[in-house]
């Protein structure tokens, strides 16, 4: 092999595997096309390689022509590839002289495929003998036919275009990345007016091209480079400030969390009170009429169904009406609370624990139990059930109301006696009923004896089947 060959040798490989790995680049990333694109330009300049070491070791001109046959393929690969790369990496759209260039560029190859003998012309040989650094070249070339001229006015007007849009591209955009390759470009315009100039014989020189296309390479890959490790930078920035936003979300989210887990709790609690409303008696806070029934038929349910006996008690202030016109509606509305109080303070204040103790201590004991149920039937009438209890502790345990009611006592009224008749009935399971409000008739009906036989008194029965 020539020694002259030899760094073009080199070229050809490095401008091989450039071309491997772009390619390769391109398989693994296909949205990435001017890597594709890269990859072309690296081979077509490979090839062109080629072709050169094949016309440095020619010794013939019609040798020597075969090989500057494929530089003419190589180059037309070359200009097609450039400028698809040039506006894939500069992100513009083709223009219609980038397009006519393409076409311009396609069609020369045809014509070359087509008419091979019009691209040298045989007849007319053009052996040069180059002498550079010592080293002795010949090459055995036929002079340029009409094609070869052709291409290189397409190539010239190629890298004119493909300047201005790089350059358009770098001033516009801002693009540094770009600069570089401007320089590559410049090296390649000016190697390809002095190939033109060596193959007319105008000058005597050695053929440049393949040592500024390597320049060319390099200056791409540098353009790449340059916007890979942009890109990257740019991503490592994207992902902070999404970090951030990440972490701003997560705390907005949090804080929303909270703010619905509050307004839930508030929710909830206003239901809570809803009901309690909806259940209870404003005045004396004892259960209304409605869910003194509900509780009363549950209680009865499961009386009749775990066996205990229930007792329900009706409870009716003596002359309501009385204390009401003499003293008035709201020491009324005072005696009803009271009332109400002796039931609900008795219940609070029991204390099984206290009672059952060794020691020897006032305990204050319960009118009715935490699991009885006290509730405003109606106007001046109080109604109570007690779970568990006998004729005889219900009983007692009206009497032991009866006389809290007498003790009640009113700060500015001192002289006011307050009394209540009390009526109750006991269920016993074994007694045939089906529906609790028999309950509530008979103790009403206990009631009335109860005020028939003078009032403040306790009237209970035992339901009668
Ligand atoms: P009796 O001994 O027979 O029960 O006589 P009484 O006057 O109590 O008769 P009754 O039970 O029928 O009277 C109930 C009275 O209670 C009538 C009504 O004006 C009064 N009253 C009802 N609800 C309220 C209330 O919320 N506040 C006050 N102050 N009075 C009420
Ligand atoms: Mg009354």
């Amino acid at each position: 092999m020539n020694a002259y060959s030899i760094p073009v040798f080199l070229l050809f490989g490095v401008s091989l595997y450039a071309g491997m790995f772009h390619l390769l680049f391109f398989i693994n990333k296909k949205e990435n096309r001017e890597n594709l694109y890269f990859a072309l330009i690296c081979f077509s300049i490979a090839f062109y390689d080629a072709m050169c070491i094949g016309l440095y070791n020619a010794n013939s001109v019609l040798s020597g022509s075969g090989w500057q046959k494929g530089q003419y393929f190589a180059i037309c690969c070359l200009g097609i590839a450039f400028l698809f790369f040039v506006f894939a990496l500069t992100e513009r759209k083709s223009t219609w002289l980038a397009r006519i260039l393409v076409l311009f560029m396609s069609l020369q190859m045809a014509a070359g495929l087509f008419f091979p003998n019009r691209i040298f012309d045989l007849q007319a040989p053009s052996i040069k003998k180059v002498a550079v650094f010592n080293l002795h070249v010949t090459y055995y070339e036929a002079s340029a036919a009409a094609l070869m001229n052709m291409v290189f006015t397409l190539t010239l007007a190629a890298i004119a275009y493909v300047f201005y849009v790089l350059l358009t591209s770098y001033l516009r955009q801002k693009r540094k990345d770009i600069l570089p390759l401007l320089f590559g470009f410049i090296a390649y315009f000016i190697s390809t007016i002095l190939d033109i100039l060596v193959a007319s014989n105008v000058i005597n020189f050695i053929y440049t091209s393949e040592y500024s296309f390597i320049i060319l390479i390099f200056a791409m890959d540098f353009a790449f480079q340059k916007r890979f490790v942009h890109l990257f930078h740019e991503v490592k920035a994207m992902n902070v400030e999404l970090e951030d936003r990440v972490k701003s979300r997560t705390e907005d989210i949090h804080k929303l969390l909270n703010e619905l887990s509050i307004a839930n709790q508030q929710l909830e609690d206003k239901n809570k009170s809803l009901q309690e409303l909806s259940e209870h008696d404003s005045l004396t806070h004892l259960l209304n009429h409605g869910a003194f029934h509900a509780r009363l038929a549950e209680m009865f349910n499961a009386a009749k169904r775990q066996h205990f006996p229930l007792a329900v008690i009706m409870i009716d202030i003596d002359h309501f009406k009385e204390i009401n016109d003499q003293y008035g509606h709201p020491v009324g509305d005072r005696i009803i609370k009271k009332v109400a109080g002796v039931l609900l303070n008795s219940s609070r204040n029991y204390d099984v624990k206290a009672r059952y103790s060794e020691e020897k201590k006032e305990v204050p004991v319960a009118n009715i139990r935490k699991y009885d149920v006290a509730g405003r039937y109606g106007g001046d009438e109080f109604a109570v059930i007690l779970p568990y209890c006998s004729e005889m502790e219900t009983k007692i345990i009206s009497e032991r109301i009866c006389k809290h009611i007498n003790n009640i006592e009113l700060k500015d009224t001192p002289d006011l006696q307050i009394s209540a008749s009390m009526g109750g009935v006991v269920f016993d399971h074994r007694v045939e009923c089906h529906d609790e409000r028999m309950l509530i008739h008979q103790a009403d009906q206990a009631l009335y004896q109860a005020k028939k036989s003078g009032r403040n008194q306790v009237v209970i029965n035992v339901l009668a089947g």
